[in-house]
């Protein structure tokens, strides 16, 4: 390995984006060198990923501090440490924070306190904390460098750019139900939810992009990571996923970033960024076999989630976190079969409705709403 190779940790490595994050790696070979690696549940995938990339720290979450080690990590050379201690790890030049939901907060904090370079898959953290997390970035040094795809173009859009964007312009795929009257949406099984027509993601944020949750946390997002009001923040429906999100500028220009829907691409911007690297794994566009780029105003009746995200996220304080966690243990209830897909909704705004909420909370407050949502949001579901 060359010394220049740049020293990054993935934490949430056996999961979708983690694992294409490593696809990348050994695409553009040398340049980057794999120091860290933490992942939850999957050890299997972990011991096998560690023996191939031979990092120097490992993390598994799902040992509580002084836990054994289980079995398949058992003669793994790496030194044993929290997420957060390899977040903030003095070797580790950038962080990929690729774990879902409220796990990846802590360590992106801890990243973020220690000055670090934070390539955030995890929307979650930005939505509960956005403001502590831009405000500790700002007094660190640290930089957030976007991998969600729509907040990727939109920071591609901006590059060169001196002058504040008049408007940011998000699109969203619709998800498999686009097409789908409200009856229809209150039938559809977990199967039909788990198929998106132009990703491959995981789970959560694929149920999440079915109902357009998905684009509520990723207006929250964006709210924070280019520190624009939501007034200014849009959203269309872009049912081809070749345009990744637009930016408008004051003089009524716009640019927009275009290419065939591949999670690696944002995953490599963020890595090589300022660079850009050329990797013969990734598609280049074919326009002979684009036949039109078409958009439309989402539909906020069928898709209730995008609203109650849109509002959580102009209220503020603690509702984005109780937002996320509600959706959450929503998301969970309906993969189990618990309730159905137009549940979702219904019961992250009675959810919403009943918390009362605190400007300007700390972090212990944001993790107490936190709590206390996750609680309320299942205790609707067994009270029935
Ligand atoms: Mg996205």
């Amino acid at each position: 390995m060359p010394d220049s190779a740049k020293r990054i940790a993935i934490l949430g490595s056996t999961g979708s984006i983690g694992q294409q994050t490593l696809d990348v790696v050994r695409a553009l070979g040398g340049r980057f060198r794999v120091i860290g690696l933490a992942a939850g549940r999957n050890v299997a995938l972990l011991a096998e990923q560690a023996r191939e990339f031979r990092p120097e720290f490992i993390g598994c979450s799902s040992l509580d501090g002084g836990d054994e080690r289980p079995e398949a990590l058992a003669d793994l050379e790496g030194e044993f440490l929290s997420l957060e201690d390899i977040a903030s790890h003095p070797q580790v030049e950038l962080v990929v924070i690729a774990t879902s939901g409220r796990a990846g907060l802590s360590p992106t904090l801890a990243a973020v306190r220690a000055g670090k370079k934070v390539a955030l898959a995890n929307k979650e953290a930005l939505v509960m904390a956005g403001e502590i997390i831009t405000r500790q970035a700002e007094q660190s040094g640290g930089q957030i460098l976007p991998i969600d795809s729509e907040h990727s173009a939109i920071w591609q859009c901006l590059a060169g750019e001196k002058q504040k964007a008049a408007q940011l312009i998000l699109t969203a795929s619709g998800g498999p139900f686009r097409d789908y009257s409200l009856a229809e949406l209150d039938e559809v099984s977990v199967a039909q939810a788990l198929k998106h027509p132009s990703w491959q993601m995981g789970k959560k944020v694929t149920i999440d992009s079915a109902t357009l949750m998905n684009k509520g946390l990723e207006v929250i997002e964006a709210h924070w990571l280019f520190k624009m009001p939501f007034e200014r923040i849009r959203v269309l429906i872009h049912r081809q996923s070749i345009i990744h999100s637009m930016v408008e500028f004051i003089d009524g220009s716009i640019k927009a970033q275009l290419s065939y829907p591949d999670m690696r691409l944002p995953i490599q911007y963020a890595l090589s960024y300022p660079e850009r690297l050329p990797n013969p794994e990734l598609p280049h566009l074919d326009w002979s076999r684009i036949a039109s780029l078409t958009f439309e105003p989402p539909d906020l009746e069928r898709f209730p989630c995008l609203k109650l995200g849109i509002e959580a996220g102009k209220k503020g304080g603690t509702y984005p976190a109780v937002l996320c966690a509600a959706d959450e243990v929503a998301v969970e209830l309906f993969l189990s079969g618990r309730i159905r897909f137009t549940d979702i909704p219904r019961l992250i705004e009675r959810t919403l409705e009943q918390h009362e909420a605190i400007a300007q909370p700390t972090l212990e407050q944001i993790l107490e709403a936190d709590v206390w949502a996750r609680e309320r949001t299942t205790k609707q579901v067994e009270g029935r």
